[in-house]
């Protein structure tokens, strides 16, 4: 039996129904939640349990740890490239950064995007991410490749791979086997690990490669996870190829239900937000990233009325999801000119929605701070110039804590980050050996100098 006990933290759950105790205890078992109260820990939690984990918080404030339910670890290869191109448009960023890069990636730097990119997860108090992944050049295995780096440093994960038809048919196919293959590999044994089937988005995926994927896909109860209308193209290309819209497509092709995940969301119609609200299927919204591609904000205001959940991701724009939900009130604010709204709906995004759209992906309870929920929590180092209450508890999250004060992160009932540090990695010698993989990253890219822009 392991157990970690948690003493002198200030509890808070910033939910909208949330809690906050000035000082109280948490105890992990065996990775959940087993007990969690204020006061001074009492002696029937089991004091003589032997080689027990304990942390004296002296006053740190204990979260729920953070959720990113849209993320591409591969990313971070981004930093400081250069494409060698101006990109005019949404296809141009694809096709001059994201395409040669993910071709570009071996199983070397996949290890090594899960592991460093996963260690900056960490270190900014997210817990759990929901992973897009591709790499054309390396598909079988690629995801067991990233689940073993994420397992080693401690880092809950729900994975799939982007299926698409820009590598051929051969290439599509590859991707839905593996998929399905590591949806079978993790299927029903616990740990850090879950999958969900990918999708790039409708404009890269035929009908055929839809009916190959749904016949391998058989009895299985998988979630999608797709981007949708990100830029125009998307939907332009569905109408004119499909004769519908692409929400209208996923749903013909059985792909919408409560466990997958429709990103992005920027163009679709009051009829798409009718059939994602009929089906349950959640909205993953990435605010810096849109703003970023200049592809505009979704219709977040339209889509809660139609009765949609929408949560929060950082589509590999950061690790950060401390940034990532203050630009996306911001964002809205903006983007309805509505100084004072969306405070309770960013909320209820990010510390419950986000928790809802996780726990239904592993099939337990994730993001909570309750007895029975996975023991994912972080240690903030925050102190409060102000009363901190259940009412305000998010205020102070939103304008007093960040990725900077993460002290501690504890997934799984197991210490990942202690005083800001990943334990299971030498930051220094990460930092040599990524830059190496990088390099060679790079080199390939570069290579691929002549991919095509434009249509
Ligand atoms: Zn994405």
């Amino acid at each position: 039996m392991a157990e970690l006990l948690v003493r002198n933290a200030r509890i808070v759950y910033p939910a909208t129904r949330g809690f906050v105790v000035d000082r109280g205890w948490l105890l992990a078992r065996d990775g959940v939640i087993a007990g969690l109260a204020a006061g001074d820990v009492p002696v029937d939690v089991g004091w003589s349990v032997a080689g027990r984990q304990e942390i004296d918080a002296a006053g740190m404030t204990l979260l729920p740890g953070l959720l990113n339910t849209h993320m591409h670890l591969y990313s971070m290869y981004s930093r400081g490239i250069s494409t060698g191109r101006v990109s005019h448009g949404f296809l141009d960023v694809l096709q001059d950064l994201w395409w040669r890069l993910d071709r570009s990636l071996l199983k070397d730097a996949c290890w090594m995007s899960a592991t460093f990119s996963g260690m900056d997860s960490l270190r900014c108090g997210t817990t759990t991410i929901v992973d897009h992944h591709a790499s054309p050049s390396y598909i079988a295995g690629s995801l067991s490749t990233l689940s073993e780096a994420l397992n080693k440093i401690g880092l809950r994960h729900v994975l799939s791979y982007e299926i698409t038809d820009r590598n051929g048919i051969e290439g599509a196919v590859a991707g839905v086997d593996e998929n399905i293959r590591f949806f079978d590999e993790v299927k029903g044994k616990g740990g850090l690990a879950s999958s969900m089937v990918g999708l790039h988005a409708s404009f890269t995926v035929s009908d055929a490669t839809l009916a190959i994927l749904r016949a391998r896909v058989g009895s299985r109860k998988v979630g999608y996870h797709v981007h949708v209308a990100e830029g125009a193209i998307d939907e332009e290309d569905s109408v004119e190829k499909y004769g519908k819209r692409i929400v209208a497509r996923l749903d013909n092709a059985g792909l919408l239900s409560p466990r997958s995940i429709a990103v992005h969301c920027v163009g679709i119609d009051a009829s798409e937000r009718e059939l994602l609200a009929k089906s349950g299927t959640p909205v993953v919204v990435n605010t810096m990233s849109n703003m970023n591609n200049a592809v505009g904000l979704p219709a977040v205001r339209e889509m809660l009325e139609a009765g949609i959940q929408v949560g929060i991701g950082t589509d590999g724009y950061t690790a950060n999801m401390f940034e990532e939900f203050r630009n996306t009130l911001v964002g809205l604010r903006h983007r309805y000119e509505d100084p004072a709204g969306f405070w309770t709906q960013v909320q209820q995004a990010q510390i419950e929605t986000n928790a809802d759209i996780v726990s239904r992906c592993t099939g337990c309870t994730v993001g909570r701070l309750e007895e029975g929920a996975a023991a994912d929590f972080i240690l903030v180092d925050y102190a409060s110039p102000t009363p901190l209450n259940s009412e305000n508890a998010f205020g102070h999250m939103f304008f007093g804590m960040s990725a900077d004060l993460v002290d501690t992160v504890v997934v799984n009932g197991n210490v990942a980050v202690k005083g800001h540090r990943v334990l299971a990695v030498d930051r220094e010698d990460l930092e040599r050996e990524s830059r190496k993989v990088a390099e060679a990253v790079w080199e390939a890219f570069d290579r691929l100098s002549w991919f095509p822009t434009g249509v």
